[in-house]
């Protein structure tokens, strides 16, 4: 007897319990998912730019300009950013995934580079060939790869929010970080409402040290006292001045830490200037 659809759904949702010390699940062939991203994008009309090479890789940054240029409102800048540690697929896959589907909401520039590390994907490890955190290396880049980004970013005009994808294998369920320093209106429920219809969300009140509240973590940051920035620290200092950190969980399987993902985005794109006004 088949299932009803509800049941099948909560079982493809549950937690696989098999990374332990690190991550064991799916991997993908970041050759082929590259590929499938730089023709996806250039067949919507985005443009595209190696800013940089990380071994035979081309360091891609793609580039969406507003199709609505008569409108008089300055368009929306958005960054987006993924696959900076390489034991964490779902992040390039949600890129490819957001280009396929190509809705993306008005008056919108873009800018997405979506796999700041493949030879970690290649490796299937967080770090680059070297050993090296990416992700740790914003403040005094000591790496070819951020350094290559960090001067493509310093080229690029301020944006008003940047969406950082990203995966946790020891979560029990999806979150993010906040970092809304002014404060502007926050789209962190709005990210967590829309998520929790595809994956679950991890309710713990501490998540990686901090206080978390039903998915969200507000952590204050003080980047001046920290020597090792992640990306975000640079971007909240120099480029945003409102940004989120989505964490998709690697304990589930991979089709719903994509989802999780693509729905945060959606739900910030789609939230952001209704938010706002
Ligand atoms: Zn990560």
């Amino acid at each position: 007897m088949r299932k009803p659809v509800h049941l099948r759904k909560n079982v493809s949702m549950q937690r696989l319990n098999k990374n332990h010390n690190g991550y064991h699940g799916e991997t993908i062939d970041i050759r082929a998912v590259l590929r499938d991203i730089e023709s996806t994008a250039t067949q919507h009309g985005w443009t595209s730019e190696a800013f940089g090479k990380q071994g035979e890789f081309n360091l891609l940054a793609l580039r969406r300009p507003s199709p609505s240029t008569l409108n008089p409102q300055r368009a929306t800048r958005i960054y987006l950013s993924s696959g900076i540690h390489g034991d964490e697929p779902a992040g390039p896959l949600a890129a490819l995934r957001l280009l396929r589907e190509n809705q993306w909401p008005e008056n919108v520039e873009l800018w997405f580079c979506p796999c700041l590390n493949p030879m970690g994907f290649v490796l299937n490890r967080r770090e680059n060939a070297d050993g090296r955190d990416l992700n740790r290396d914003y403040r005094n880049p000591q790496t070819v790869e951020v350094r290559a980004h960090l001067a493509w970013l310093e080229r690029q005009p301020q944006f008003d929010l940047y969406l950082c994808l990203h995966e946790d294998w020891e979560s029990h369920g999806f979150y993010l970080y906040e970092q809304n320093p002014d404060p502007k209106p926050s789209l962190a429920e709005k990210m967590i409402e829309a998520v929790r219809k595809v994956c679950p969300i991890d309710l713990s009140e501490n998540i990686e040290g901090r206080v978390a509240k039903q998915g969200i973590v507000r952590p204050n940051i003080k980047p001046h006292e920290r020597p090792d920035w992640p990306e975000a620290f640079y971007l909240i200092t120099h480029k945003s001045r409102q940004g989120y950190t989505l964490e998709a969980p690697s304990d589930f399987p991979l089709n719903v830490r994509v989802n999780a993902l693509v729905a945060g985005v959606g739900a910030a794109l789609a939230c952001f200037r209704s938010c706002a006004s």
